[in-house]
């Protein structure tokens, strides 16, 4: 049965979807935020070798051999100096997000806690006007289902597996944003690159 939902769910992403309908989840997905960490990881606490291809659990702590201190430390930098920490978009993903943003409001939904430092982060690097712009930060992934029904999204890109999981039990339509750790289920359909997500989404 799940099997033959994600066929049907295939064929209408296949068809193409509205910009108007999809909503992006932000690390992991518009910005390569693993690379920002494995480099301050490196850089600043000579943490060498690690690889994202090592990060196979979203839980860090789970994954790499690093204290939890360090992991806290990281990411809270990541999290409220999004310009110092160096964070880069996903390849594709700029380019593609300012196309929507030519038809369409673009909306953001992040389990950040705050929302404030990455809203400004993607006004300044994507260049779009305030208002072609909704960054909704909701401080855990269990709060997303809801905000995303009450925006009316129908498509949402996301790279924590559970949160695609439960979106897609909820009936909105998840598509997993390939990364090292998300692989090992294909309940949702699944993207590896932002050339691949563009060609599904229809610009008008
Ligand atoms: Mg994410």
């Amino acid at each position: 049965m799940r099997e033959g939902k994600q066929v049907q769910l295939r064929s209408v992403v296949n068809a193409g979807i509205s910009a108007q309908e999809i909503a992006f989840d932000i690390d992991g997905v518009v910005t390569d935020t693993m690379s920002s960490f494995l480099r301050i990881a490196s850089e600043e606490y000579g943490l060498l070798g690690l690889k994202k291809e090592n990060i196979t659990s979203y839980w860090l702590d789970k994954c790499l051999d690093i204290p939890q201190t360090v992991v806290d430390e990281i990411v809270h930098r990541i999290l409220e100096d999004p310009f110092g920490s160096g964070l880069t978009f996903h390849s594709g993903a700029r380019e593609t997000l300012q196309e929507i943003s030519a038809v369409s409001t673009l909306r953001f939904v992040t389990a950040r806690p705050l929302g404030g430092p990455i809203e400004e982060w993607l006004l300044t690097n994507l260049a779009v006007d305030a208002d072609k712009l909704v960054v909704v930060a909701t401080g855990n992934h269990a709060a997303k289902g809801g905000i995303l029904r009450e925006m009316g999204v129908r498509y949402f890109v996301e790279d924590h597996l559970g949160t695609c999981i439960d979106l897609h039990a909820m009936g909105i339509n998840a598509i997993v944003f390939d990364q090292p750790w998300n692989r090992g289920d294909d309940t949702c359909v699944r993207v590896r690159s932002w050339g691949e997500l563009a060609s599904m989404i229809h610009l008008e």
